[in-house]
């Protein structure tokens, strides 16, 4: 029951403030995997060298961080738009598609870097890896966020 609303309007605006809140939810699950990820590198020796010392390996963590950073950038400014109340649900999509992807993406990785011990859900990644594959769906999956923004482009509706 929502009282004084009409219409499809009230129901709709609930789903662009949890939307909101999944961008920042994606943002804390790619942080809990890179941080395992860190911990996990430093420790795993191979060939006499723990793996955290290989440039490829440093390569990948730094554009996990690059990838978290500029998500949180995107919702801290979302947040502040929030606050004046401009934001507006096109944005509030472009945020959850950009930082659910990046966050599954980086769950993937992390899963692959951890080698056979990232498949065990004694590490956070493939639990989080998991989930995100029902957040990437729930709330709007991401082909529906990608052609709302397509329609914020173009002023067509391709739905
Ligand atoms: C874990 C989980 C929890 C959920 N919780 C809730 C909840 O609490 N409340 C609730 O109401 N719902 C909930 N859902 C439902 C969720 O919102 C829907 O599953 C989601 O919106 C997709 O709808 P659908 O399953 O009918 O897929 P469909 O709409 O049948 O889509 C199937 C595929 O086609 C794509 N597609 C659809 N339309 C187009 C188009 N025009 N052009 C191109 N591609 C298109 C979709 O992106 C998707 O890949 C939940 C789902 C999951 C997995």
């Amino acid at each position: 029951m929502l009282p004084e609303v009409v219409g499809l309007k009230g129901p709709l605006s609930c789903l662009t403030q949890a939307r909101y809140g999944i961008s920042w939810g994606a943002i804390g699950a790619a942080e809990a995997c890179l941080e395992e990820l860190i911990e996990y590198t430093k420790t795993r020796v191979l060939f006499d060298r723990a793996l955290d010392e290989n440039q490829a390996i440093q390569i990948r963590l730094a554009d996990m961080q690059r990838r978290i950073t500029n998500a949180g950038l995107l919702s801290h400014r979302l947040g502040q738009l929030k606050d004046e109340g401009r934001m507006n649900p096109t944005q509030v999509s472009l945020a959850k598609w950009n930082n659910v992807r990046m966050a599954l993406d980086i769950a993937r990785d992390c899963r692959d870097m951890l080698g056979g011990s990232g498949i065990s859900a004694e590490y956070v990644p493939i639990r989080h890896m998991l989930n995100l594959e029902s957040v990437i769906t729930y709330e709007g999956t991401e082909t529906i966020h990608q052609l709302t923004v397509g329609r914020a482009l173009t002023g067509k509706n391709a739905f």
